[in-house]
């Protein structure tokens, strides 16, 4: 038996069943290139649902893991850590707001922004207590805790899971008349992804962000953006409410926030709403431990230093153009921004994605009919055409 079927042996027969993996075993990587057991490499066109914005390993990030891991890495809040401090003004520079609070996975950060919007409502907005109201977009993916599950619009998240949280309701994603006709006196506040990635790369109608934003300016409603997969830098903006010139209240970050290494997320916001929270209100054991901030500082100045915004907007559209190309009576739409791209088929995706990954080309399918390219941003223009000689190869049956 191979080293990878022990080990996919081993996982079934202990991990609880909750994820339907790919049947291959991740034993090492480096950039865009990962390696099974055996030595075979594969390509990474996945990037960990977005968290290896940086590439795998990057050597700076690597650096700043190692050289805190010296230092100090736990702390907990019951004391200042020196690195917590510096991070807080890096992230509150990076997204132009005045306050940030971290989190480790995207699911709690998303848990703090409904904290954070419900404490607004009823101390700064003057909702009556326990009545305020979240709006959700259909088809949202924002995590699987029971806030996020709540949030969902999605049967197969919630089943077997409830009761679920009161106080949410759910509009067509991109529909400015639902929103309007969603919004009472008690509503904190509105939560969208400005692309919807699990839910197969959607990007909303041209204009709705913006008027969405508006909407909720002139109602005295939070427009709350969880950015935790299409943020930094993976559609071709550090945060893709940029593509819209949107300037949200509150951003919700994660995944590459900690460049693949090490866990971190936050919400980012103006005092007026992070404000709101008071010692004992709220947080983490580990949220804001100096090794992910030390990581998250590395994480972000790759970021910048790198430019990988503006190479994923510049290799995006040429990748994106070249598959738009491929002719196939099973694609149905090529769409995305960046090297954030979805391939929609007529068809099941997943046995794409197999046959994609016999030719060393690692994807994952979203949504059952998706495909979704999303290489870490590192990637070269010739490990692009590598990946598209082994996509047009699957496309040309
Ligand atoms: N929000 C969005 C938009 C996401 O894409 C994800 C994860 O895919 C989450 C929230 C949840 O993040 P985590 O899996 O780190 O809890």
């Amino acid at each position: 038996m191979t080293k990878t079927q022990e080990i996919i042996n081993q996982t079934e027969k202990y991990g609880a069943p909750n994820y339907h993996p790919l049947p291959i075993v991740i034993a090492e990587a480096e950039g865009v290139w990962v390696k099974d057991p055996e030595g075979n490499k594969f390509m990474d066109m996945l990037s960990a649902y977005s968290a290896v914005n940086q590439g795998h390993r990057h050597p700076k990030i690597i650096q700043a893991l190692k050289d805190q891991a010296d230092r100090v890495t736990l702390t907990s809040r019951a004391f200042h850590n020196d690195m917590l401090a510096p991070w807080y003004e890096m992230i509150c520079k990076v997204s132009g707001k005045e306050m940030a609070l971290p989190m480790n996975t995207g699911a709690e950060a998303v848990e703090t922004a409904v904290k954070a919007a419900r404490r607004w409502a009823y101390n700064v907005k003057g909702v009556e207590e326990n009545k305020a109201e979240i709006i959700a977009c259909e088809g949202n993916f924002h995590g699987r805790t029971m806030t996020a599950v709540s949030l969902s619009s999605d049967p197969e998240y919630r089943k077997g899971f409830g009761p679920m949280l009161p106080g949410i309701n759910i509009v067509p994603y991109g529909d400015l008349d639902a929103l309007k006709n969603a919004i009472t006196p008690n509503t904190a506040a509105f939560l969208i992804e400005p692309i919807q990635g699990e839910a197969g790369i959607i990007i909303p109608p041209p204009g709705f962000m913006k008027a969405a934003r508006e909407l909720c300016r002139e109602n005295n409603v939070l427009f709350i953006a969880d950015e935790i997969q299409a943020g930094l830098g993976r559609t071709g903006k550090m945060f893709a409410c940029v593509w819209e010139d949107v300037d949200p209240d509150m951003y919700i970050l994660g995944k590459a926030l900690g460049g693949g290494v090490f866990p971190i997320s936050c919400v980012v916001a103006d005092h007026e709403i992070l404000g709101v929270f008071n010692p004992g209100s709220h947080g983490s054991t580990f949220g804001g431990n100096p090794l992910a901030c030390a990581v998250s500082i590395a994480s972000i100045e790759v970021l910048q230093d790198e430019k990988l915004a503006d190479r994923s907007q510049e290799l995006g559209e040429y990748f994106m153009n070249q598959l738009k190309e491929i002719s196939h009576p099973s694609i149905k739409e090529v769409r995305g921004r960046g090297l954030f791209i979805g391939m929609e088929l007529n068809e099941a995706a997943r046995p794409y994605c197999e046959e994609l990954k016999e030719l060393g080309l690692l994807c994952k399918e979203t949504h059952d009919t998706v495909i979704r390219f999303a290489p870490p941003l590192v990637i070269s223009k010739e490990d692009l055409d590598w990946a598209l000689e082994r996509i047009r190869k699957v496309f040309t049956k």
